[in-house]
């Protein structure tokens, strides 16, 4: 990630058609491990670095705290998002032969200016910030 979506969504779907990456899974996608929110996908959300300006998820989003931000998907989160995979808080997709797709296979995009206090208080991000 990147973006995490929360409990405060209210599965409106503006969001998922909006990214640039498909990095967003819909409520009733096989795929996504919540139950009734929808999902953002950590190994493919790049932030929308080299698309926008700022996540345009969060853009068309009218739910504050819907979006939050979340850890950079780089080496140093690896075992974040590990542990994260184990606890089922996120679904990493499997790569018939590298294995999970976790940033140790490859890294993503992250916003640089954006305080790691933030990511790891799940702060609103953009408008709502
Ligand atoms: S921040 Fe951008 S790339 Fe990430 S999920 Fe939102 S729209 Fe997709
Ligand atoms: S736009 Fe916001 S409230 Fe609507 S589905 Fe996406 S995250 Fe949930």
């Amino acid at each position: 990630m990147a973006v995490m979506i929360t409990d405060e969504c209210i599965s409106c779907d503006a969001c998922a058609s909006e990214c640039p990456v498909a990095a967003i899974l819909e409520e009733d996608n096989e795929k996504n491990p919540k139950d009734g929110i929808l999902y953002v996908k950590p190994e493919s959300c790049v932030e929308c670095v080299g698309h926008a300006d700022e996540p345009r998820c969060v853009e068309a989003c009218p739910t504050e705290g819907a979006i939050v931000w979340d850890m950079p998907y780089t080496m140093d989160f690896n075992e974040y998002y590990k542990g994260g995979n184990e606890e089922g808080t996120y679904k990493i997709r499997e790569h018939k032969k590298k294995g999970l797709m976790l940033p140790e296979q490859k890294e993503q995009p992250f916003i640089a200016e954006i305080a790691m206090s933030d990511r790891e208080a799940h702060a609103n991000i953009g408008r709502w910030a």
